[in-house]
C-alpha cells in the first residue's frame, strides 16, 4: 500500500494473448451491438481492436446467439483480426457451452448462472444451501469440462447488483458476499481440476468495489490462490462522471498492484474507453523514481472498510463534515465578480446578489491578489500570511502560512490557521508541536510522482502519533493532457479519501481551468459518496440486448433532472440482472421491450412497459409524488 510492486497472479490462456503473470495489464472492452448482426459486430470489434482493446466481449443471451459468435469469428479472422472473443453469459448454460467451444473465454455471473432469482429474501437451512450448491455443481460440471477439452478460459464475474438469493441470504450485498460468491465457483472448478480462471468483483461504487476486491485478493492468498484479476466499475456513466468513477475505482486497486486486464465501463462508444483504460494503465509501465520516504509495514487503518479518520473540527474543516473544496484563484484579474460564476457563485449586477450553486467552491485561495469587488458572505478566502496581516479584520479571511512563517508569527487568525506543508518538510520536522496547535489545519503536497503513496505514509504516521488536525490534501499537476490529469488526480485523491483520509481538497494544474477543477474536486468526493453534491446517474455501457439508443436516453434524462441533488437514478437498456443491478439507485429507468419501459422506485416496479415516449414524463411524475422534485433554477 505504500509502494508500488504489481501482485503477481498464474498466468491464463486466453487464445493467443495470455494474461496475469508476468504480461502486462491488458484492455478489454464489449460490443453494443446486436450479436445477430454479424457484420455491425464485426465492424464495431475492428474499432475496438483498432483503437487498442486486446479482449472483446460480446453478449450471447441465448443459443442462436452463441452459436453466431461461429460467424463473427470467422469474418474476423477473413479481414486478418485474431482478437480473443469473451462470450458475455448471463443465465443459460445452453449458451455458455455452445460459446465454450467457439470462443476463448466466457464469462458467467455466478449470481444468476442456473442459479435463478426469486429477488425475495429467503432463509436457508445449512442443509438447503448445500443442497442448492450440489445442485449447481452438477448443471456447472459441463461447462468446465467443455473448457477444459477446449482449452477456453472462464472469468467469474460477481456483480455486487445481482448476488444469489442464497449468498444474500447469509452474507447480505456486501464485499464479503461477493467474495463468497466467488469462491464457491472457484472451487469446483478446482474440483474439477481447472484453473484457467479469472476473476471480478465489480459494483458501481467505487467504494464497494475497491474493498470487495481487497477482501478477495486477501482471501485467496490466504488459501494459497492467485487467480487474475479483472477490474472494473459498473454501470459508471458517462463523460467527466463516468471517468472519474473509473479512476477512483480502477486506479486505486491498480495502485495497489492489484489487477491483470481492465474494462472501463462508459456509456459510450466502446472505442471511446480503451484511450481511458490506456491511460489508467500509463501510470504504471514506468518506474515511480520518488518513493516515499518511509515506509509502515502495519497498516494503521482499515483497508477493508471505509472510517473517516477521526480529526478535530476547525472552522469548516474535519470533526464530522464533509471534506472541503479549495480553489486556487491567485493569479486570476479579480476585477469583475462574474469571475465567480466558474466556481459556483453567480452575480447578478440588477439584483447586486449572489445565487449559490450546488457545486461551489468553500475556499478560495487569493494569495497576494485582493479583489476589486465584494465576495459572497459564505465565501471564505485564503491569503498569503503577510497579506492576510493587512486585511485581518475582514470576515471570512484567513490566513495561510509557510511552516516557517507560521513558527514564527506574531499574530495568528482566532478561528482558522492554514500551515502549507509538503510531505518532505512534514518528515524533517523534528519537533511536531505545530500539528498539535488549536485553529490549525495543516495543507499537505506531496510533490512525488508517487504522489498517492506519499500521502498515505504520512497518513499512516498521523494515526500512529494521534495527531488529529484536519488535513487537507493538495496536489499540483504538470501534464498538458486534461484527461491525464482528471484520471490521475481522481486517483491519488479517491484512493485516500477511500482510506479515510482528508478533510479539503486542493487541485492546480495550470492548464486548467478553475470551473473543470471545482467540477473535477466534487466529482471525486461524489464518487466516493463522501460528499453529495449532485444527481448521480448509475447507467449501463449498453451492449447487444440493450432495448434503446442508452447514450441519447442518459443525455435526455440528464438535461431534466441533473438539478436534483443527491437523486441516484439507474439507467438500464435491460433487466437482466434484476433490479438490484442498479445497486443502490433511487428510481430505475430500465428496458424492458422493443419501444417500451418499466420504471422503478428502489427496487420496486411502479409503471410497468409505458411507452418510451411517456417515460420521462411519467419518471418525473414519481418523483413529484416522492416530494423529491425541484424546478430547475433560473440561471
Ligand atoms: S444492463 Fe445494459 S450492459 Fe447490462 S446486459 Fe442489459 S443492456 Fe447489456
Amino acid at each position: 500500500m505504500f509502494s508500488y510492486s504489481r501482485w503477481t497472479t498464474r498466468e491464463v490462456a486466453i487464445g493467443n494473448l495470455p494474461m496475469g503473470g508476468l504480461n502486462p495489464i491488458r484492455i478489454q472492452s464489449m460490443t453494443t451491438t446486436d450479436t445477430m448482426n454479424t457484420l455491425a459486430t464485426v465492424e464495431q470489434t475492428i474499432k475496438m481492436v483498432n483503437a487498442g482493446c486486446e479482449y472483446v466481449r460480446i453478449t450471447a443471451p441465448s443459443i442462436k446467439e452463441a452459436q453466431n459468435l461461429t460467424n463473427i469469428k470467422k469474418l474476423l479472422s477473413t479481414k486478418g483480426y485474431h482478437v480473443p472473443l469473451i462470450a458475455d453469459i448471463h443465465f443459460t448454460p445452453n449458451a455458455a457451452e455452445i460459446a465454450a467451444r467457439i470462443v476463448e473465454k466466457v464469462r458467467i455471473n455466478p449470481g444468476n448462472y442456473i442459479d435463478k432469482k426469486k429477488f425475495a429474501s429467503v432463509a436457508y437451512t445449512n442443509d438447503e444451501y448445500n443442497q442448492e450448491l450440489e445442485k449447481i455443481f452438477k448443471k456447472f460440471t459441463p461447462l468446465v469440462r467443455i473448457c477444459k477439452e477446449y482449452g477456453t478460459a472462464m472469468r467469474i464475474g460477481v456483480n455486487h447488483g445481482s448476488l444469489s438469493d442464497r449468498i444474500m441470504s447469509r452474507y447480505g450485498d456486501t464485499p464479503h458476499g461477493m467474495v463468497e460468491s466467488a469462491l464457491e465457483f472457484i472451487s469446483m472448478c478446482e474440483n474439477l481440476g481447472y484453473h484457467n480462471l479469472v476473476i471480478s468483483m465489480k459494483s458501481s461504487n467505487p467504494q464497494i468495489m475497491i474493498h470487495a476486491y481487497r477482501l478477495l485478493v486477501a482471501t485467496m492468498i490466504e488459501k494459497g490462490m492467485n487467480y487474475p484479476l479483472h477490474l472494473g466499475v459498473t454501470e459508471a456513466g458517462d463523460g467527466e462522471d463516468g471517468r472519474i468513477k473509473s479512476a477512483v475505482g480502477i486506479g486505486t486497486l491498480l495502485a495497489d498492484g492489484l489487477g491483470d486486464t481492465i474494462r472501463v465501463s462508459l456509456t459510450e462508444d466502446p472505442e471511446y474507453e480503451i484511450p481511458v483504460a490506456k491511460k489508467l494503465i500509463s501510470r504504471y509501465l514506468k518506474k515511480e523514481d520518488n518513493l516515499p520516504n518511509k515506509s509502515t509495514s502495519n497498516l494503521p487503518f482499515d483497508s477493508f472498510n471505509y472510517q473517516k479518520r477521526t480529526s478535530v473540527p476547525v472552522s469548516l474543516f474535519g470533526g464530522g463534515q464533509v471534506p472541503r473544496v479549495i480553489v486556487d484563484f491567485s493569479k486570476k484579474q479579480l476585477k469583475n465578480p462574474a469571475i465567480l460564476s466558474e466556481i459556483g457563485y453567480h452575480y447578478s449586477a440588477l439584483l447586486d446578489k449572489y445565487t449559490i450553486h450546488d457545486i461551489a467552491t468553500d475556499f478560495v485561495y487569493f494569495g497576494n491578489n485582493l479583489p476589486h469587488f465584494n465576495l459572497p458572505g459564505s465565501l471564505k478566502q485564503l491569503y498569503n500570511y503577510e497579506t492576510w496581516l493587512s486585511i485581518r479584520n475582514h470576515p471570512n479571511t484567513h490566513p495561510l502560512f509557510s511552516l516557517k512563517e507560521f513558527l514564527k508569527a506574531k499574530e495568528r487568525c482566532s478561528e482558522l490557521n492554514l500551515i502549507h506543508l509538503t510531505t518532505d518538510e512534514y518528515w524533517a520536522l523534528k519537533d511536531k508541536s505545530c500539528l498539535l496547535e488549536k485553529n490549525t489545519v495543516i495543507v499537505l503536497e506531496s510533490t512525488k510522482n508517487a504522489k498517492m503513496s506519499d500521502m498515505r505514509t504520512i497518513y499512516g504516521d498521523l494515526l500512529t502519533q494521534n495527531y488529529t488536525l484536519p488535513i487537507v490534501i493538495r496536489y499540483d499537476y504538470s501534464t498538458n493532457d486534461d484527461e491525464q490529469f482528471l484520471l490521475d488526480s481522481s486517483t491519488d485523491v479517491g484512493a485516500l479519501i477511500i482510506d479515510g483520509f482528508g478533510d479539503g481538497v486542493w487541485l492546480n494544474s495550470k492548464n486548467v481551468s478553475n470551473q473543470q477543477i471545482c467540477n473535477l474536486t466534487f466529482g471525486i468526493l461524489q464518487a466516493t459518496r463522501t460528499r453529495i453534491s449532485k444527481t448521480e446517474y448509475i447507467s449501463c455501457p449498453s451492449c447487444g440486448r440493450t432495448l434503446f439508443d442508452l447514450q441519447e436516453t442518459t443525455q435526455m434524462i440528464r438535461a431534466q433532472t441533473n438539478h436534483l441533488k443527491g437523486i441516484k437514478i439507474g439507467i438500464m437498456g435491460c433487466i437482466v440482472n434484476g433490479p438490484g443491478e442498479m445497486a443502490d439507485a433511487d428510481y430505475g429507468y430500465v428496458g424492458s421491450g422493443v419501444g417500451k419501459i418499466t420504471l422503478y422506485r428502489g427496487k420496486e416496479v411502479v409503471k410497468k412497459n409505458i411507452n418510451t415516449e411517456n417515460a420521462l414524463d411519467e419518471l418525473i411524475n414519481i418523483i413529484r409524488e416522492d416530494n423529491n422534485w425541484i424546478d430547475p433554477p433560473l440561471i
